[in-house]
């Protein structure tokens, strides 16, 4: 079966709100073993949404529209949809009590302008909506199926788990089912270059993603059951870490690199310290996105200006002055300063400039210095990212975690190296 998505509101073509739920449904059908092939935004207009609707509805299985179920002059699309099948609207009462009990839960009557979200095209199934007063509704045709759903995400979802879930799943005798190979510390045209064989296939489908620092490669299966689609995907993921080892971090949905990381931190018992500059604190804010991090992390400075690195790191004047504070000596001493002020095993040191003014030849807009320390071995990295300021200071955060990851596992190989040697 082959399903897409018409996603009605003028503020989604205009851009003031993210389309959220295009993510959502599409993430929902392709686990569904649904495929999609289009989807379309269009403008809070009878016209067009009718010509969106019949485009979809002429070339697919089954039309899932967004939003446009409101009880206001501009919500249409039921409307719209009803006309172009050639459907009357009728009262559902059930939908219709349930409106005017919304309402009195509030303390309120039923405005008169939602008694129209109670009108259903005649002989369409009631999807009704627990989070808000638009039921949703599915309409049967020609072995054909129309789902609408209400716009704000909270009530879409609701209703696509409870409802429309179990409706299409009876529909599709497939599952597809993903495992991400997350990596990082590797180029995706390295990536991609080693891994050309596998994504020729058809089944598993092999593809590589870049994101700031880390390329994730997606391994997806479509079989009769998820067991199935799980055997075709193990013996992929299984070469994919034949082959990258250690640049992987996870296949696990639920790890991220900083979790990576603070995992890393933890189970070895190795306490952290961040100094930033460049970075202003990010660096810090993603590793305690995760929880646990209290356990290893001691302090996190921003060290933005000179001062501020003498002062709360003791850098000497002179080095400030003759390398300036974008430099790996002072990057160095960033880490050297913080690691012996807070007796820290591990520290984690950025310092950059992320413009878009101050740049020389010598030292361009997006030169970036990452350090590490662990347990007193510095490393330190020159970087020159692309981009505006908020991209080089995204791909600096995101190498810091990476270097971070990279100088924990040298570490932890040396001390099991030197312990077998003995
Ligand atoms: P509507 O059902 O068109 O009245 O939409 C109500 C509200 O839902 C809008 O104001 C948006 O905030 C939200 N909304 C509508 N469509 C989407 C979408 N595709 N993604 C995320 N939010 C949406
Ligand atoms: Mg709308």
């Amino acid at each position: 079966m082959n399903a897409e998505f018409v996603f009605v509101g003028t503020e989604l073509l205009l851009g003031n709100i993210l389309n959220t739920n295009a993510q959502y449904l599409s993430e929902q059908c392709a686990a569904l073993g649904i495929s999609c092939f289009y989807q379309t935004v269009v403008g809070d207009n009878s016209q067009r949404i009718k010509d969106a609707f019949l485009a979809a509805w002429n070339r697919s299985d089954c039309v899932i529209l967004s939003g446009g179920l409101g009880p206001t002059e501009d919500d249409l699309t039921k409307e719209s949809v009803a006309e172009a099948l050639g459907l009357e609207l009728v009262l559902d009462s059930k939908a219709m009590a349930d409106i005017r009990e919304f309402f009195a839960n509030r303390g309120f009557e039923m405005p008169a302008i939602n008694e129209k979200q109670a009108y259903i095209p005649k002989g369409s199934i009631p999807l009704y909506n627990d989070n808000g007063t638009a039921p949703g509704i599915i309409i049967e045709q020609d072995e054909k199926c129309a789902v609408l759903l209400p716009g704000p995400p909270v009530e879409l979802t609701g209703m696509f788990e409870k409802d429309v879930r179990p409706y299409l799943q009876k529909k599709s005798p497939y599952v597809i089912a993903s495992k991400i190979v997350k990596m990082c510390g590797i180029g995706e045209s390295r990536v991609d270059e080693k891994i050309r064989d596998l994504t020729t296939g058809e089944n598993p489908t092999v593809a590589p993603y870049a994101k700031s620092g880390e390329v994730h490669v997606r391994v997806t299966a479509k079989a009769e059951t998820e067991k199935e689609a799980g055997k075709l995907i193990k013996p992929v993921v299984r070469e994919l870490k034949n082959r990258f080892g250690d640049y992987i971090y996870s296949t696990d949905p639920a790890v991220t690199l900083e979790k990576s990381v603070v995992d890393l931190l933890v189970s070895n018992n190795l306490t952290v310290c961040t100094v930033e500059s460049c970075t202003g604190g990010l660096v810090a804010g993603r590793l305690i996105n995760v929880p646990g991090v209290s356990e290893v992390l001691k302090l996190c400075y921003v060290t933005y200006s000179n001062k501020a690195k003498r002062k709360l790191l003791g850098i000497k004047k002179g080095i400030l002055q003759k390398h300036t504070a974008v430099s790996q000596e002072v990057c160095e001493e960033m880490l050297k300063g913080a690691a012996l002020i807070n007796k820290a095993d591990v520290v984690v040191s950025v310092t950059g400039l992320a413009g878009p003014d101050g740049g020389t030849e010598e030292k361009p807009v997006g030169l970036v210095y990452i350090g590490c320390s662990v347990k007193g071995k510095i490393t330190v990295e020159k970087h020159i990212f692309k981009g505006n300021r908020a991209k080089i200071r995204e791909n600096a955060v995101a190498y810091s975690l990476i270097l971070m990851r990279r100088c924990i596992l040298e570490y932890l190989n040396e001390i099991a190296f030197g312990s077998e040697d003995k």
